[in-house]
């Protein structure tokens, strides 16, 4: 008598390759922030061909403001779909519910890239594409990994969702929109690339848009103009001050105290200027900033605003009245952390040593913002992000081990047999 879970890890085999090719499918969708319907319905669609009650939810802009799992954002959610599959178990099980995000980060610069980002290219074990690794392959392998107990013959008893949603890369309002609709369950698993350990806590976030107004002149009277772009990269000197100072606080801290730089100020977009031969009018840019767990969000955010106010006076060139701007665009939430040997970890571990001859699961910290942090920080669900090995996420070449693809659905194939518990269909 072979077990079921050898059972399902043959199953996992045996659809392997329709997994990668449906996984070649969703990256060739270019799900870039509000324009994800199209990769979306294709979800929907799988959904529906295996039996999913499939959900569609437009991210709720009502509640920006009003529910604390939201943060601000500066786009129309008009067409910000999320999706969710739902298949009811026999009962008598723990409900499960995988979280995934379909929304990728654009691809940086396409010459660079060795194969064009969005046409996904097999080399050896490596799956080349933006969001192969974050996290498309995780959304797949979470399908698959359902698939596979289904193929072994075997069926869930506990109620399992497919969750796949959008803003990830943004503000997390996909996630909340779920969340806030009650598309909660017992546990929470996010397969974010984590090459295969499990994160133990991460931090909380907050995005800012910073504006810098100049006065715009000829270069033959410099005196008489004063520069945005000048006044933006003096700016940005102040906060990496302030990003120093976040970061000595990690001193003492569970599981940050060991970090480089836990804080990670990063300014991820500049534009300034209309011409070349002009000092510069207007400069704007954008960025994120890390804090710790169970910090507030909001008290952080007023640091930031009162660390302004006070380089506005101490620092002259910056103090002229409405010459520095601060808004809040995106993710505005904390970090959580993974309590230590709960049942859902486990279970995960169990499943991991499985899967991996024996092996006991790792965990690190992940210093930046996950969707399991709505579920974990507002639902107090157990949420585990574990997913496969991926490399250049977020840069050039991203790519994901389809060996460790395999892995990984196996493992939560044995994670949800194990949660949810099982029966013969
Ligand atoms: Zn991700």
């Amino acid at each position: 008598m072979k077990s079921v879970h050898d059972r399902i890890a043959a199953a996992v085999d045996r659809l392997f390759e329709e997994e990668v090719q449906f996984l070649e499918t969703l990256v060739r969708f270019k799900s870039l922030r509000n324009e994800e319907t199209a990769a979306q319905d294709f979800i929907a669609t799988g959904l529906r061909e295996r039996g999913y009650a499939v959900d569609r939810l437009r991210t709720d802009a009502a509640l920006i403001g009003k529910h604390p799992a939201f943060s601000p954002a500066t786009v129309d959610y008009a067409e910000s779909w999320n999706v969710v599959g739902r298949k009811a178990g026999s009962g008598g099980g723990r409900s499960l519910a995988f979280n995934s995000h379909v929304d990728v980060v654009p691809a940086g610069s396409d010459r660079r890239w060795t194969v064009p980002p969005f046409e996904p290219a097999r080399d050896g074990d490596w799956l080349y594409g933006r969001g192969a690794g974050d996290m498309k392959a995780g959304l797949v392998a979470s399908i698959f990994a359902l698939d596979a107990i289904a193929a072994a013959g075997l069926s869930l008893r506990g109620d399992v969702q497919v969750q796949s949603v959008v803003e990830e890369e943004i503000t997390g309002n996909g996630a909340a929109t779920l969340f806030a609709a009650g598309f909660t369950a017992d546990a929470v698993v996010s397969p974010e690339p984590t090459d295969e350990q499990l994160v133990r806590a991460n931090a909380g976030v907050i995005k800012f848009r910073l504006e810098t107004r100049g006065r715009p002149a000829h270069p033959r009277e410099p005196e008489s103009g004063q520069s945005a772009i000048d006044l933006m990269i003096r700016l940005i000197g102040h906060l990496r001050t302030l990003e120093r100072k976040w970061t000595d606080e990690r001193e003492g801290k569970r599981w940050f105290g060991d970090l480089a730089n836990p804080v990670a100020l990063t300014i991820g977009t500049i534009n300034g200027g209309d011409w070349i031969a002009s000092i510069p009018s207007d400069c704007v840019a954008e960025g994120r900033i890390g804090f710790y767990p169970g910090e507030d969000p909001q008290v952080r955010a007023a640091e930031v605003e009162a660390y302004l106010r006070h380089i506005q006076t101490e620092d002259r060139t910056l103090s002229g009245e409405g010459l520095v701007r601060l808004t809040w665009v995106g993710v505005m939430h904390a970090g959580y952390e993974l309590a230590e040997d709960g049942e859902a970890e486990k279970t995960l571990r169990a499943a991991h040593a499985a899967t991996h001859a024996g092996t006991a699961l790792p965990s690190y910290v992940m210093a930046c913002y996950l969707d399991a942090a709505v579920f974990s920080v507002h639902g107090n669900i157990p949420s585990l992000v574990y997913g496969p090995i991926a490399e250049n996420i977020h840069g050039i070449d991203e790519r994901v081990s389809l060996s460790s693809l395999k892995r990984v659905t196996q493992t939560l194939a044995l994670f949800a047999a194990d949660w949810c518990g099982l029966e013969e269909a």
